[in-house]
């Protein structure tokens, strides 16, 4: 996650409200309410949407100049951006309507009417003014949040497709987890396997143990394996532990180094063989499924990875949990911000680090109580789609 980190630290603006990698982190503290049901989710999913939306539509006014005088944009691709603009536009108009289906007289951070049209209209007019005194410290900490992770994305777009991510796709094949169902979000731990047992390894038994937590929680996942890594790790043991290490959940290739997918020559040989070594060694593991280092793969990967039977996976939650200097609180402030705001979707962590372990416990027990489906990793469909 290079480039996200080079643009997410020109992005945060205020150092005094980062955290010491220069993220922005949300205060969830600073939310008065509990989050212990459905309507208490939807009444804070409202009101990240909101203010998400009011940045929005600050940020629209940003045109090429005013891009390309950010720190480190080189090139500002205005199609790029603005279909980004057009794109959550449309998904915040469709989540503000979701999180407004129980709305009653006088409930918070609830539309006077439901109109999806104006909810562009409705953030424009929305200010702290507008809110009830005991949310203000919390509406000014979100926009602080918000606007930064909206840059976030905006810079993505910026430079998209000279350097690619997964601000976008460019083909049906590569999924990026904006179609599950409202409330439901799929957990993917990338990088891994980390060493095992009795290894010297700094990070040895990270994925051992994100393993172990899942099964704990009653949970699966994804993994995006490395081909390198998972070979090292099955001289170390052998092909019948590795089957027990992943047994009950999903393994795609992450590649067999990790490096840019759209930069390296050899990227058709590095899933080729990589996605042939989980395949052989976890067949009942393994899915057909391709998750590109970074997010960056070649623009016309997609004739390649359906030719092999590959779908390309990317995801819409990064948890910043390969963020060394965040805490596993940070990342779960910032997580659990983005779920009420984009309300689905597949999240990113890393069986590499050991963050998870930590945050995903807290997130499966915040969200027992609020109609939080986690989707199973054997009901996605890993079919590659297209020509
Ligand atoms: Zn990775």
């Amino acid at each position: 996650m290079v480039l996200t980190a080079i643009l997410w630290g020109i992005a945060a603006a205020t150092p005094s409200a980062a955290g010491a990698s220069g993220a922005t982190i949300p205060h969830r503290a600073l939310w008065p309410d509990p989050i212990n049901s459905p309507a208490e989710f939807d009444r804070a999913s409202r009101a990240e949407i909101l203010v998400f939306a009011r940045e929005l539509a600050e940020s629209d006014a940003l045109d090429e100049a005013a891009l390309k005088n950010r720190p480190g944009v080189d090139a500002v691709d205005m199609a790029s951006v603005e279909r980004l603009r057009h794109k959550l536009w449309k998904l915040l108009t469709a989540n503000y309507v979701l999180a407004s289906r129980g709305c009653v007289a006088n409930e918070a951070f609830c539309p006077g009417e439901i109109d999806p049209n104006n909810l562009r209209r409705v953030a424009e007019a929305f200010s702290g003014a507008l809110v009830q005194p005991r949310y203000r410290p919390w509406f000014e900490d979100a926009v602080r949040f918000q606007r930064s992770y909206l840059d976030e994305l905006v810079l993505l777009a910026a430079v998209f497709p000279h350097r690619n991510s997964e601000v976008e796709t460019f083909n049906d094949n590569e999924l990026t987890g904006w179609d599950l169902h409202d409330r439901q979000f799929l957990l993917s731990f990338d990088d891994g396997p980390t060493a095992g047992p009795r290894q010297e390894a700094p990070n040895a038994e990270n994925t051992d143990r994100t393993l172990d937590m899942l099964r704990r929680n009653n949970i699966n996942a994804v993994f995006f394996a490395i081909g390198k890594s998972f070979r090292m790790r099955l001289r170390d043991s052998s092909d019948e532990a590795m089957k027990t290490l992943y047994s009950g959940m999903c393994v795609g290739s992450h590649g067999w180094v990790h490096e840019s997918h759209a930069t390296s020559p050899q990227w058709q040989e590095s899933v080729a063989s990589s996605s042939k070594l989980l395949a052989d060694n976890l067949p009942d593991s393994y899915v057909p499924a391709f998750r590109p280092p970074y997010g960056q793969r070649s623009p016309d990967s997609g004739p390649y990875l359906r030719s092999r039977g590959l779908r390309l996976i990317l995801w819409n939650i990064d948890s910043h949990d390969w963020d060394d200097g965040l805490t596993a609180d940070d990342v779960e402030a910032r997580t659990m911000s983005l779920m009420l705001l984009w309300r689905r979707g597949f999240i990113l962590f890393h069986d590499f680090f050991p963050r998870a372990q930590t945050v995903v416990p807290r997130l499966v027990s915040w969200l027992a109580h609020d109609g939080i489906a986690w989707a199973d990793c054997h009901d996605i469909n890993w079919t590659p789609r297209g020509p």
